[in-house]
């Protein structure tokens, strides 16, 4: 078998959507899955939609989530440059190629004078039925071509698509997909205007001569697979030609259509795997990891957006995805983007990170706002609040009340909590903490669970007005863990402070 190389082939447009980074891990998986490579090619010919930043954009998201490349941009290889906008002179060569062959011709068409014939022609198409009436080296003599041409009218070339065939396309995804010649339009291959190729000649020049042996990318492509088969076979490549996988969709997490970054903003989540600054308008995008994702779980959750590895094993290492992937696994249909189960997976990555870790990137959120603990104390909230948390900037919500005594107190919860005998009951249970030297969490519960027993007080009555106080709602970890953490003196200043301001 021929050895194993894919491109992840990206238009620097602007930042990387998440279904463009799905593409390129699937392509990284199979890659390493077979032992191949795994190219980063940057297809900037349309100069018109390039975006500067882009490019450092992509080479930094595919970093951060441990995609590496072996060969392309950023990397160098054999076949560099990498970046199609400084191969111009490699593809003219087949553009001529075709056209000597009689396979493409010289088209002089202006914008003007194709809108008169759209408008002339219903559902006009530049293809065999119309390139008649057209002005191309077809209609043209040679000296009139040769006159344009040394006049500077601008000019493109078209490839020459015969009509009535069925072109076949092996996926293998989605098996034999067949599609009429007659539907292709005779597309532009090359502009005169930048002397550089369009999309579809630079991509197969490109995955030809980089020795691409599979073409692993997203279903949208798939409408320009026939033509692409067909320019393998008009440069004589067809027996070398990759083999094609066209990836399933991403689609919005409720109801039908392709998930847009509009999905995101409505419902909340980023598209795109890091922070993106519109280097025009300044819009801010949010991404994945300033969200705050680990990389592996973002892995982890893309992975299984379109495959999965036949087995109910969900948490998987990218070691482990690469064993067990395969593109027959992959999904015909379309899988929906499932915004709330990416939380999940970082949830479970989250648990599985040591405390000393999660401190510390704790630690700069905190920083930011003004407040700094020593490692010890933060070891210990953050091993108490991360089972209740997704993501790193959660944990500001789960433990904002170890840091600051409370200011209001929940409305609710002091009607509801809050009764006449509750100041009493209070004050006694401050004379009880104050009495416990050793202020740990198994001794404070154990001292005040005994005084609530022998008082014959009531258990949630005592402890719901107690965690009230503390934190000011009734929520966070086990009372006894949070007040061991604060200290005796914090804690009994918070329930001092509670009786001063809530009123009955
Ligand atoms: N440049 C195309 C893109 O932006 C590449 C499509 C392909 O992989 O052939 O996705």
């Amino acid at each position: 078998m021929k050895k194993v190389r894919v491109r992840f082939a990206p238009s620097p447009t602007g930042p990387l959507h998440i279904g463009g980074v799905r593409t390129a891990l699937y392509n990284y998986l199979f890659a390493k899955k077979h032992g191949g490579d795994m190219l980063l090619r940057i297809e900037d010919t349309d100069s018109a939609r390039f975006v500067p930043g882009a490019e450092e954009y992509i080479i930094e998201a595919l970093n951060w989530l441990g995609i590496k490349i072996d060969e392309g941009v950023g990397v160098g290889g054999l076949h560099a440059p990498y970046r199609q906008s400084e191969r111009k002179a490699i593809y003219k060569k087949y553009v001529d190629q075709l056209l000597e062959n009689n396979l493409a011709y010289i088209a002089f068409d202006t914008p003007a004078e194709l809108d008169v014939k759209r408008t002339e022609i219903a559902n006009f198409q530049y293809d065999a039925s119309t390139r008649n009436q057209m002005i191309n080296s077809l209609t043209l003599t040679k000296e009139e071509v040769k006159a344009r041409i040394e006049n500077g009218d601008s000019y493109v070339v078209r490839i020459k698509v015969e009509p009535g065939e069925d072109i076949v396309v092996h996926d293998l995804i989605r098996g034999e997909v067949k599609i009429n010649a007659s539907i292709i339009d005779d597309k532009v291959l090359y502009k005169s205007s930048d002397g550089l190729p369009t999309y579809h000649m630079a991509n197969i020049v490109d995955d030809h001569l980089m020795e691409i042996s599979h073409v692993i990318r997203g279903e949208e492509w798939l409408p320009s697979a026939p033509l692409h088969v067909l320019l393998y076979r008009y440069l004589g490549w067809e027996d070398s030609m990759p083999q094609f996988a066209h990836l399933p969709l991403l689609l919005k997490p409720e109801g039908n259509g392709k998930l847009s970054k509009r999905d995101g903003d409505k419902l909340g989540f980023p598209v795109f795997p890091l922070q993106w600054i519109d280097p025009k308008t300044g819009e801010k995008s949010s991404g994945y990891r300033e969200a705050g994702y680990f990389p592996e779980a973002v892995v982890n959750f893309l992975a299984l957006l379109g495959w999965n590895p036949g087995t109910e094993q969900e948490i998987l290492s990218m070691d482990e995805l690469i064993h067990l992937f395969s593109l027959e696994k992959v999904s015909k249909s379309g899988a929906k983007f499932d915004y709330e189960k990416g939380k999940w997976f970082n949830h479970k990555y989250l648990q599985e990170k040591l405390n000393k870790e999660l401190a510390l990137l704790y630690a700069s959120i905190l920083k930011e706002k003004g407040i700094t603990t020593d490692e010890e104390t933060l070891i210990k909230i953050v091993a108490l609040i991360k089972e209740r948390s997704n993501l790193i900037p959660d944990f500001w919500e789960q433990s904002a009340f170890f840091f600051q005594a409370p200011t209001s107190y929940d409305e609710k919860a002091v009607q509801k909590r809050w009764k006449s005998e509750t100041p009493q009951l209070m004050s006694e249970l401050m004379a009880v903490l104050e009495s416990i030297t050793e202020f740990s969490a198994t001794n404070t519960e154990e001292v005040v669970k005994t005084w609530i027993a022998q008082k014959e007080y009531n258990m949630g009555a005592v402890m719901n007005a107690f965690r009230l106080s503390v934190v000011g709602e009734l929520k966070g970890p086990h009372m006894f863990d949070i007040i061991a953490v604060i200290g005796k003196k914090e804690t009994i200043n918070r329930i001092n402070n509670a009786l001063k301001n809530i009123l009955v």
